[in-house]
């Protein structure tokens, strides 16, 4: 039952995101107009917003004009209803799952924002932020939160360095305001260790679809935002057995 609960309050919350994902880059208010058909702008009525369910009842169809809805919806609920289990299959009701919740959710409102208008937005990032220190002085101490800060500023400095560096080399700009601000998150949730870890594995998930998209697209820029959250993600995960890992060598 609990399992059940926790997937459908991940699927209203991927709702949201999709909204604030979607409206906020333009600058629209997440609340007005209400929820509407992106062709017809015919209102949704209550039951053409439960996630998932009312997609498939109406065959992926809008009810007024019959044109299709983007597959991009429901998936995204999904996505975020089976990562909000996960979590809760994995750390339990504890602060670590209520981190990885805060970790999800950032993470599918920046694969909304980045992929569809390359933009990484401040709000949800400092939102985020805000919420996680205060999960840690609940949870942890003051001295812990503190210090995650101090982290934080420090990886968001490492990153300026690396900004910095790369418009040097390939001069232009090679990463954007949102990349940066969002390390500084990262940097307050992993040990320093860890954050440089992640960077890794963005960097690696990156290479590999540029390889394979820049290739299809003929693009010349890839939102990285996505990658650091993914890279990010993973490491949060498996952090216990990098940890052991890297004590090892
Ligand atoms: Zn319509």
């Amino acid at each position: 039952m609990i399992y059940l609960l926790i997937f459908v309050f991940g699927l209203i919350m991927g709702s949201f995101y999709m909204v604030v994902g979607i409206r906020l880059p333009l600058k629209k208010s997440i609340i007005k107009p209400r929820s509407h058909c992106e062709k017809c702008n015919h209102y949704l009525k209550w039951y053409e917003l439960i996630p998932v369910i009312s997609f498939v009842l109406q065959k992926g169809k809008c009810n007024n004009c019959h044109q299709k809805i983007s597959k991009f919806y429901p998936l995204c609920e999904l996505l975020c209803g089976l990562l909000f289990l996960l979590n809760y299959i994995i750390f339990g009701f504890s602060f670590k799952f209520l981190t990885s919740i805060l970790i999800s959710s950032l993470m599918i409102i920046i694969f909304i924002s980045d992929f569809k208008y390359y933009i990484i937005l401040d709000s949800p990032i400092l939102i985020a932020s805000i919420l996680y220190l205060i999960l840690e002085f609940i949870f942890l101490d003051i001295k812990t939160t503190i210090l995650s800060f101090c982290s934080g500023v420090t990886m968001f400095v490492i990153m300026i360095l690396i900004m910095l560096l790369g418009n040097l080399i390939f001069k232009r700009e090679s990463l954007g305001g949102g990349d940066i601000k969002l390390s500084f998150f990262i940097g307050m949730v992993l040990v320093p260790r860890l954050s440089l870890i992640s960077l890794i594995f963005a960097s690696f998930f990156a290479l590999i679809y540029a390889c394979i998209f820049l290739q299809i697209k003929k693009e010349s820029e890839i939102p990285y935002g996505p990658f650091l959250m993914i890279g990010f993600y993973i490491t949060f995960l498996l952090s216990p057995y990098l940890l052991m890992f890297l004590d090892s060598i």
